[in-house]
């Protein structure tokens, strides 16, 4: 405590956690290091669920519906008043980027674990996000920093200008949709009117812009935390490049392969881009990596799921800083102070079927973690514990640690052998086969590397 005044515990300061599952659990433990009392909203799904017992208080905030409990936002707030709450952590996903919650949250005069409505706003609109990144030197991927013209003959010469193939992309899109690749001038003009109609459809805004399509990216990301007095730090880098459907599946830090002076030189640049708009608390910088360039793609304002492998090589607490960089708290290290070591990899454990990847939500009858040096499992889950059907499947994260690549992969090979969950269809075997994989072995595989994976299993399956 670096408090000179002593804290009894009705001055302790409260935090709600506006989230569910393993992302909970995680926010509770880091208010119990820093000494907060923690509460939690649930929805009538996750009643009873194991975790809740680990906060102060819990409130039911609605039906297991997401957009009648996680995703409602008079409901969150109220529940949050309730509760005495001074600030609230939406974790990732549901109200995470949601910038009218942000605003929500400042007029009820509780505190956001995140970045003001302001920037949300901003780094939420793609184009404008892009615009931002090349004012303050951060590459991006070639294209204008602009939207798109509702005039046929200037996109064509947009295209011309790029080159072929090109990507056309919703300014307010996410999730991995709203985006249609165009490999010829004459698939131009109706790709256009697609991916418009689905803009407005999904995304409530028709704005559209282009890029150049790569063809045979990596996906690495850069970590930054900063706080409101003008310190700005990142915290080395991720690849995230095995994906299914732009949904990750194995990240790893750092990105192996990579010369780390670029690195370096990207990570400090993206430091320097938050305290130049005034961003304050966790984000990454979303990048596409081909033949030794970065492109930036997106920001993300928010803790996000792969958090755990640059704790592991940082050893820092990451989300614990995000509470306290949001409580008005200065970072306590300099950039020099951070130092990352070793290698970290983490697979997302979803219940669902190998084959098909369909959920299959149900009852845990039998859950064993596996542990010992380097391996660290973030979940939610026990015995007994009910996998709903209204949410996402990801039910667990298996984080392993080693002081090379080599190492850090052998124990997460014997940490999902150990794993054993009975009861609900997971994917720990099909992570296993991906871990002896030759070209993921090897390290710096492409987004599509899973696809083609999958495609080789198919065909030796048939
Ligand atoms: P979202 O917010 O929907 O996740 P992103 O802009 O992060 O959208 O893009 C999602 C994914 O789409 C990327 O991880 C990458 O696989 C692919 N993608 C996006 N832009 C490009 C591009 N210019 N070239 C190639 N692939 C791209």
């Amino acid at each position: 405590m670096t408090d000179s005044k002593s804290t009894s515990p009705s001055d302790r300061q409260t935090v709600f956690v506006a989230n569910r599952g393993e992302i909970a659990l995680r926010i509770i433990r880091a208010c119990r290091r820093l000494g907060l009392r923690v509460v939690c909203g649930f929805s009538e799904a996750d009643r009873g669920a194991a975790y809740l017992a680990c906060a102060d208080d819990a409130i039911c905030i609605g039906p297991a519906a997401a957009a009648k409990s996680y995703l409602n936002i008079p409901a969150v707030i109220r529940a949050a008043q309730l509760l005495e709450a001074d600030l609230i952590h939406p974790g990732y996903g549901f109200l995470s980027e949601n910038a009218d919650f942000a605003e929500a949250v400042e007029k009820a005069g509780m505190t956001l674990v995140g970045p003001s409505a302001e920037i949300m706003r901003r780094m939420g609109d793609k184009v404008e996000a892009k615009a931002a990144m090349i004012a303050a030197d951060v590459p991006c991927v070639p294209g204008p920093d602009s939207v798109l013209p509702n005039d046929p003959e200037a996109i064509a010469a947009i295209a011309e200008q790029i080159g072929y193939p090109v990507i056309l992309k919703a300014a307010g899109g996410g999730g991995g949709r709203g985006m249609r690749i165009v490999r010829e001038a004459a698939k131009l003009a109706e790709a256009f009117m697609l991916t418009r109609q689905e803009a407005q459809r999904f995304f409530g805004n028709p704005d559209i812009y282009m890029e150049k399509f790569l063809e045979k990216p990596r996906h690495v990301e850069i970590q930054i935390l900063a706080d409101a007095h003008g310190t700005a730090l990142w915290l080395g880098d991720r690849d995230c490049s095995m994906q299914r459907r732009h949904q990750k599946l194995i990240e790893e830090a750092p990105a192996p392969g990579i010369d780390r002076g670029l690195i370096e030189e990207i990570g400090t640049r993206c430091a320097r881009s938050c305290a130049e708009i005034g961003y304050v608390g966790a984000g990454t910088f979303e990048f596409l990596y081909e033949d030794g360039q970065f492109y930036f793609i997106e920001m993300n304002t928010r803790i996000q799921v792969e958090h755990p492998v640059t704790e592991m090589v940082t050893g820092l607490d990451i989300v614990a800083l995000q509470i306290d960089v949001a409580r008005g708290r200065p970072l306590p290290l300099s950039q020099e102070q951070v130092r990352t070591e070793g290698h970290a990899i983490e697979c997302r454990i979803n219940a669902e079927d190998p084959e098909s990847f369909a959920p299959s939500p149900g009852r845990v009858s039998k859950m064993h973690a596996p542990g010992g040096p380097g391996v660290r499992v973030d979940t939610h889950i026990a015995s007994g514990t009910e996998v709903s059907a209204s949410y996402d499947s990801m039910i667990a994260k298996i984080i392993a640690f080693g002081v090379d690549r080599d190492e850090a992969l052998s124990r997460a090979r014997a940490a999902l052998e150990e794993m054993q969950i009975e009861g609900v269809k997971t994917n720990i075997a099909l992570h296993s086969q991906l871990l002896v994989d030759t070209g993921f072995a090897e390290g710096g595989v492409s987004i599509h590397h899973f696809e083609h994976w999958l495609e080789k299993r198919e065909a030796s399956n048939a």
